[in-house]
């Protein structure tokens, strides 16, 4: 590793230990307070009194509550850092001190839980932070710094909202997207990979015709209870018996509803289904045949008419530049003590951080950060009981303060400073080459470290 890469991640880190309780109550405040997607006003101020004290140009409002800090310090890269902020409706159940007792109305104007379930308060408080070193130690790089704290991630709009705000236009165009995402695994652990790092994610709803009659006359009726049923049991067959054992995708039926009364046989049932796919011709393949499923046993059932089908949120497919994950994947190996970053499997979690790389054509890299308290994860592991520690979306997933906060922000300082302190790139290019894809490689399509969660 170049010399100038080494110097400049020993000056931006060396306030790290003093930044620590900052950054502490940052996240305990903003997981005390959670708010819903595309809601993140509170969190939103937060960010951007910290980065209006750090000495970015600050805009707010960006695609509803984004946050664009740019910092432009001389010739050089741009780089975008990303963070998320929303929480979601669940009612925290882990028992901290600083855990969420705050509930808010929905889009359908229901009063809902809200939690950070998913670990966004961390995401934010690691970008704050990696956002204020960067900009104290200025001498140490040089290039243009975009930080970016995105709303509705969990509702796949965010991304897609700032996009289309105009997000670009606040900095020049990136050389790299950099993101990252707190997970089930040893807390201070870093893992990732070249490639498909996160899979695509389609949702949708489906209604399904049939005729209501009284439950005793089956003869004056078309059961859509009936024709629900068998569609659900069909669409099952997508995985198993059309796909190859080589090819990866789920097909998860979340939501059935039909009737309301035992002896009336209803107008019509509504499916809610969810796929996740790892390849854009796995993905059109399963969505095709769902289709064909869904409309085949309606013309069975002798439904009055077609299904109707509508979208609900859809989720890019994460991929993982080739050179610029070998750039990060060098840095962090040579920052990081070995046995703390490791190659991982592709994760069925979605992600709409892929939305930024692929609008502008430019690399993106995304990896993930462990959580659990050590002791716990080596336990579980030893008893085979990885699945049980609550994960991503769960009312008791709790990460660990430290030392989740410091790898967070080291890792985005430096994953930045492998582009924004000049020399070292080219350095850790050579030093990976190779390397990494063989590696990835090897471990093809294995599992995600510790266990992937769902969007
Ligand atoms: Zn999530
Ligand atoms: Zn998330």
């Amino acid at each position: 590793m170049e010399n100038r890469f080494r110097q400049a991640t020993g000056q931006v880190l060396a306030p790290l230990k003093e930044l620590l309780p900052a950054l502490e109550s940052l996240y305990t405040d903003v997981h005390a307070h959670p708010e819903l997607s595309m809601q993140e006003q509170r969190t939103a101020g937060l960010a951007a009194e910290r980065l209006r004290a750090a000495g970015y140009e600050v805009t707010t409002g960006v695609g509803g509550t984004g946050v664009v800090g740019v910092l432009r310090n001389g010739p050089g890269p741009t780089v975008m850092l990303r963070a998320d902020m929303d929480a979601l409706p669940v009612a925290e159940a882990t028992g901290l001190p600083y855990a969420s007792t705050v509930t808010a109305t929905d889009r359908e104007g229901r009063t809902v839980p809200v939690m950070h379930a998913c670990g966004h308060d961390m995401h934010t408080t690691w970008l704050a932070g990696a956002a204020t070193l960067l900009a104290q130690a200025r001498q140490a790089w040089s290039g243009t710094l975009a930080a970016v704290f995105q709303p509705g991630e969990e509702t796949a709009e965010g991304a897609r909202a700032m996009l289309d705000d105009g997000l670009y236009k606040y900095f020049p165009k990136p050389d790299v997207v950099l993101g990252q995402h707190v997970m089930v695994a040893s807390a201070g652990e870093v893992g990732g990979r070249t490639g498909t790092i996160t899979s695509a994610a389609d949702s949708m709803q489906i209604r399904l015709f049939g005729r209501g009659a009284h439950g005793s006359m089956p003869q004056a009726a078309i059961d859509p209870v009936v024709m629900a049923a068998a569609t659900v049991m069909r669409l099952q067959t997508i995985v198993a018996r059309e796909l190859s054992p080589n090819e990866a995708a789920v097909v998860t039926v979340g939501s059935l509803q039909a009737g309301t009364k035992e002896n009336v046989i209803p107008d019509e049932a509504v499916i809610k289904l969810n796929v996740r796919s790892y390849d854009p011709q796995v993905r059109t393949r399963v969505l095709d045949a769902i289709k064909r499923i869904v409309n085949a046993e309606a013309a069975a059932s002798g439904a009055p008419k077609p299904p109707e089908f509508t979208m609900l949120d859809s989720y890019p497919l994460g991929v993982n530049d080739g050179s610029a994950s070998a750039r990060v994947g060098a840095v962090f190996r040579d920052y990081f003590p070995p046995a703390r970053v490791h190659q991982t499997g592709p994760t069925s979690a979605s992600e709409d951080f892929g939305s930024f790389g692929q609008e502008w054509q430019v690399p993106a890299v995304f990896w993930f950060i462990g959580g659990t308290d050590p002791d716990t994860y080596a336990k579980a592991k030893a008893a085979g009981e990885v699945n049980k520690i609550p994960s991503n979306h769960s009312p008791f997933f709790a990460p660990v303060l430290h030392p989740t906060l410091e790898t967070g922000v080291e890792t985005l300082v430096t994953a930045a400073l492998a582009w924004l302190a000049g020399d070292a790139a080219a350095g850790a290019d050579k030093s990976a080459d190779g390397h990494a894809d063989e590696q990835a490689d090897a471990h093809g399509h294995g599992h995600a470290h510790g266990h992937a969660h769902g969007h």
